[in-house]
C-alpha cells in the first residue's frame, strides 16, 4: 500500500551492506518507476504477439496497482527519501537555508506563550467533534484568558490529532497526517500579517476544506547565497488575496494579509499558520502544513522550522518525544530493568478515549487488552467524579463522610448474601493480602489452597501465593503452607473429557483430606484464570471444591480482580455462573476504571471475627476521591448496560473467533464468554503442542495493524482478548478480520 516506505525499507537494507553513492540513491526511486513503465510496454508488446500466454502478465497485476501509487509521489520528494535511506541529508539545499534562517530574528517580538496542541494536550479532545468550532476556539480563547496571553504560539514538528479528522478511515489510522509543519501565531480575526523577507507572490489560493489553509498565500524568496525558498502564509481573509498576482513584489516587514475569522480561515480558530518551503513539490497552495509521522523526516526537511528566525523557547516539539527507542532508554535510567515495556517495538502512549489509544505521534489503536479502563479510557463521568472530589476533599476514613457508606451500600447491592461488608484498598494485590487476613483471622489458621499458574499480586505473601511468579524465572517455589491444586484446564490438562469438573475437583478432595484438619485457612481462585491462559473452569467443579474446601473449615476466597463488573456478560460477577457464594470476594482493576481502588467484600460473620482488636487502617484505601470514583463507574456499568452489551458483543466476537478456529489448525481452542476470551495456538491439534513464537508473532503483527492485544498462559501461547467494555462489533469484526489476515501468515 506504501511504495515509498517500501522502497526506504529495501534500500536501506541494500546500503548497509553494498553503499550506493549519493546521485545513486538520488535517481534510484526515478528509475525503479521507469522499470515499471518498460515492463507495462514490454509485457504489452508481448501479449500482443502470444496473446494465449498468460505468463507474459504476471507482474502486471502488481505493478498496475503500485505504479499509480508511486507515480503520484513527487519526485523530489522520493528522492529525498532514498537519500536520507543512505543517511545522506535529503535536502542539502533546505540545510543552506535553514543556516541562512537562523542568523535572522524576527522584526517585532513574537508570542512566548506556547499552546500545547499535541495528541496528549489536555486542549484537545480524542473525537473530532469535540475539536470543532465553536468549542475548540472557546477551549484556546480561555487558556489564553487564563494566561492573560493576547497571543500563542502552535509549535513545529508537534503530532495533533486535530488535522486528522474524520477524512480518514480506520485502515488509514496509519497514514493519519498529525505532524505540524508550521508554526501557528494565534491572534485575533483582522490582526495584519507581515512578509517575514523581501519576496514576490508565488501563489495565492482559497483551499476552503475544513481545517484547510483557508485563503493562503505564499512568497518567494532567496537567500544571499542564492538558494530559493517559500513562506507559505494561511488561515487569512478573503481580501488578503485580493491583488495577490503572481509576481507582485512584496517588502519585508509589509503588512499584505490579515488573520481570517473561523467562517473563512478553514474553520479554525484565528491564527496564521506560517511555513517555510524550500521546494514547493509542485504541489502549489496544496503543499502540505501537517504530514504522516512515518515521512515526518522527509517533509521536516523541506519544510524547516520557521522558529529557526523567531527563536522562541519551546516552540519546537521535542523530537524525542517521537523517539520511542530514546524513550526507553531515558526510562531504563531511572526505572529498574525488571519494569518491562511491552512489544517487540513498545509503544508510547499519550492519550485513551473510550476503547482507544493514541500513541505520541497520533496513531489510533484499538485497544482489545485492557481490562482496566472498565467503562471505557477517559469516560468523562468517572474522569469529572474523579477532578470534582480531587478539589474539594480528599482524605481517609478516619471522617465520616457519605461517600464511603453509600459506596459499600452500592457494592454490596450487586452481590448475593451474605457478602455485606467491604473494606476498600488500593490495588488487586492489597485486596487479596487483606482478603487472606480475614480467613486466617476467621479460621485461626495458615495454610492456603491455590490453583496452578494463579497470579494474585505482587507483594511478598501474594508471591508466595502466586505458583505462575514462584514457579516462575526468580521464583523461589511454594512455601510448605501452600497448597497447588492442578489448574482445570480442558484442553491441555489432564481431564479433558466430560467428566472433567468431577475428576478436577476429586483430586483436590484427596489433597485436602491428605493436608488432614485444622491446617487450611482459605481456598483462593480467580473464578476465569487469567494469567494461566484466558481458562474457563469446567461447569461443577467450583460448586464441588467449595464442598470440599467448606468440609475442611477453610474460606472460599474467589479473585475477581479480572472478572468483575460484568466482564463475562450478563452476571456482574464469574462466580454467579457456577452456582457458588464465595465467603471473600477480591475486587480490583474495573472497579476504579484505572483509578486505584481495590475493594475486599465479605461477611458480617468474618468481618466480626476480624474485628480482634487491632484496627484495620490503609492510608489511601476508602479516600474520599476513590468512593466518588468508585460511585461514578458502577454508575455508568448499570446505566450503560454494560454487562448485557458485553453478553452481546462476545457472542459476535465467539463466533468470530470460533470461525478462525475452522479456518486456521493453529487456533486450537478458543474459550470465553462477554469480553474475555483466549484462543490458545498449537501447532499441533493432536498433542496441543504450544505454538508461543507464533503467538508473539500475531501479537506483534497486531500492533503494526493497530490493534492491540497480549499473550499468556503457562506456555506463552494463548492470544489474550479482554477488552474496555465500549468495545462494539465493528471493533469484533476488525479484530477478527485482522486476525484471520494475521493468522495466514503464520500459517504452518
Ligand atoms: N489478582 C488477579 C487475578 C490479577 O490479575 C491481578 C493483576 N494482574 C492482581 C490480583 C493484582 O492486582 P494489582 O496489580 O492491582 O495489585
Amino acid at each position: 500500500p506504501d511504495p515509498l516506505a517500501t522502497a526506504v525499507q529495501v534500500v536501506r537494507g541494500y546500503h548497509g551492506t553494498h553503499p550506493l553513492r549519493e546521485e545513486e540513491a538520488e535517481v534510484l526511486f526515478g528509475l525503479a518507476l521507469l522499470r515499471l513503465c518498460l515492463s507495462v510496454a514490454i509485457a504489452g508488446d508481448q501479449r500482443r504477439a502470444r496473446p494465449s500466454d498468460e505468463y507474459l502478465a504476471i507482474s502486471q497485476a502488481p505493478i498496475a496497482r503500485t505504479l499509480p501509487r508511486a507515480a503520484a509521489i513527487p519526485a523530489a520528494f522520493a528522492a529525498a527519501a532514498m537519500r536520507a535511506a543512505c543517511g545522506y541529508d535529503p535536502v542539502p539545499a533546505a540545510t543552506r537555508v535553514s543556516q541562512w534562517l537562523r542568523r535572522r530574528s524576527a522584526a517585532a517580538s513574537p508570542p512566548q506563550a506556547v499552546l500545547d496542541l499535541s495528541v496528549g494536550s489536555p486542549l484537545v479532545a480524542a473525537e473530532p467533534e469535540r475539536n470543532a468550532e465553536p468549542a475548540l476556539t472557546a477551549r484556546i480563547a480561555a487558556w489564553l484568558r487564563d494566561r492573560g496571553a493576547d497571543g500563542a504560539i502552535g509549535r513545529y514538528g508537534e503530532p495533533r490529532l486535530l488535522h486528522a479528522s474524520s477524512t480518514f478511515g480506520e485502515a488509514d489510522a496509519a497514514a493519519r497526517r498529525t505532524i505540524h509543519l508550521g508554526l501557528d501565531l494565534f491572534a485575533p480575526p483582522g490582526t495584519p500579517v507581515h512578509a517575514w523577507f523581501d519576496g514576490t507572490v508565488a501563489l495565492a489560493a482559497d483551499n476552503a476544506a475544513p481545517l484547510d489553509y483557508g485563503p493562503v498565500v505564499i512568497l518567494e524568496h532567496r537567500t544571499d547565497e542564492g538558494d530559493r525558498f517559500y513562506t507559505l502564509y494561511g488561515h487569512l481573509t478573503r481580501e488578503s488575496l485580493r491583488g495577490m498576482t503572481a509576481g507582485r513584489v512584496v517588502a519585508a516587514g509589509e503588512a499584505f494579509a490579515a488573520i481570517g475569522s473561523p467562517d473563512v480561515n478553514g474553520g479554525w480558530t484565528p491564527h496564521v499558520h506560517i511555513q517555510v518551503i524550500v521546494d514547493l513539490l509542485s504541489l502549489g497552495a496544496d503543499f502540505p502544513g501537517v504530514c504522516r509521522a512515518s515521512e515526518r523526516r522527509i517533509w521536516q526537511a523541506f519544510s524547516p522550522s520557521p522558529n529557526l528566525v523567531l527563536k522562541v523557547p519551546g516552540a519546537d516539539f521535542p523530537d524525542d518525544r517521537l523517539d520511542t527507542a530514546a524513550m526507553l532508554a531515558a526510562r531504563l535510567e531511572g526505572i529498574g530493568p525488571s519494569v518491562r515495556a511491552g512489544y517487540r517495538d513498545p509503544l508510547a502512549i499519550v492519550r485513551g478515549w473510550r476503547q482507544h489509544l493514541y500513541d505520541q505521534s497520533g496513531r489510533r489503536y484499538l485497544d482489545a487488552y485492557n481490562n482496566v479502563p472498565h467503562v471505557g479510557h477517559g469516560h468523562p463521568r468517572v474522569v469529572e467524579a474523579a477532578a470534582f472530589q480531587l478539589a474539594v476533599l480528599n482524605t481517609n476514613t478516619r471522617y465520616l463522610h457519605g461517600a464511603l457508606a453509600e459506596f459499600a451500600a452500592r457494592l454490596t447491592a450487586t452481590l448475593p448474601n451474605p457478602l455485606r461488608v467491604c473494606y476498600f484498598v488500593n490495588s488487586g494485590t492489597e485486596a487479596n493480602e487483606l482478603a487472606l487476613r480475614l480467613a486466617r483471622a476467621h479460621t485461626r489458621r495458615h495454610d492456603v489452597l491455590v490453583l496452578d499458574h494463579a497470579y494474585h499480586g505482587h507483594s511478598t505473601t501474594m508471591i508466595d501465593v502466586s505458583p505462575y511468579k514462584f514457579n516462575g524465572p526468580g521464583g523461589l517455589g511454594a512455601r510448605p503452607w501452600v497448597h497447588v491444586a492442578e489448574l482445570p484446564d480442558t484442553y491441555t490438562g489432564p481431564y479433558r473429557r466430560a467428566d472433567a469438573a468431577d475428576r478436577y475437583a476429586h483430586d483436590v478432595g484427596v489433597m485436602l483430606a491428605h493436608l488432614g484438619p485444622g491446617r487450611l485457612a482459605a481456598f483462593l481462585a480467580e473464578t476465569c484464570p487469567s494469567v494461566a491462559g484466558q481458562i474457563l473452569l469446567p461447569p461443577g467443579y467450583l460448586a464441588r471444591v467449595y464442598e470440599h474446601v467448606r468440609a475442611a473449615g477453610g474460606v472460599c476466597i474467589a479473585d475477581e480482580v479480572q472478572t468483575a463488573y460484568g466482564r463475562m456478560g450478563t452476571d456482574f460477577y464469574a462466580f454467579q455462573a457456577h452456582g457458588v457464594v464465595p465467603d471473600v470476594v477480591v475486587l480490583g482493576k474495573p472497579i476504579g476504571n484505572g483509578y486505584p481502588l481495590g475493594a475486599v467484600v465479605t461477611t458480617r460473620e468474618i468481618a466480626a471475627a476480624f474485628d480482634n482488636g487491632m484496627e484495620f487502617f490503609s492510608t489511601f484505601g476508602g479516600s474520599t476521591v476513590s468512593c466518588a470514583v468508585g460511585l461514578a463507574v458502577l454508575d455508568v456499568v448499570q446505566q450503560e448496560e454494560l454487562p448485557s452489551h458485553a453478553a452481546r458483543v462476545g457472542r459476535r466476537l465467539g463466533a468470530g473467533l470460533r470461525g478462525l478456529q475452522a479456518r486456521h489448525a493453529l487456533a486450537g481452542d478458543v474459550r470465553g464468554s462477554g469480553l474475555f476470551w483466549g484462543v490458545e495456538l498449537v501447532t499441533d491439534r493432536a498433542t496441543v503442542e504450544p505454538a508461543a513464537a507464533a503467538a508473539s508473532y500475531v501479537v506483534n503483527r497486531l500492533r503494526e495493524e493497530g490493534i492491540l492485544i497480549g499473550t499468556d498462559g503457562p506456555r506463552h501461547n494463548v492470544l489474550k482478548i479482554r477488552p474496555p467494555m465500549p468495545f462494539d462489533d465493528a471493533d469484533a469484526e476488525r479484530l477478527v478480520d485482522t486476525l484471520d489476515r494475521v493468522l495466514r501468515e503464520v500459517a504452518p
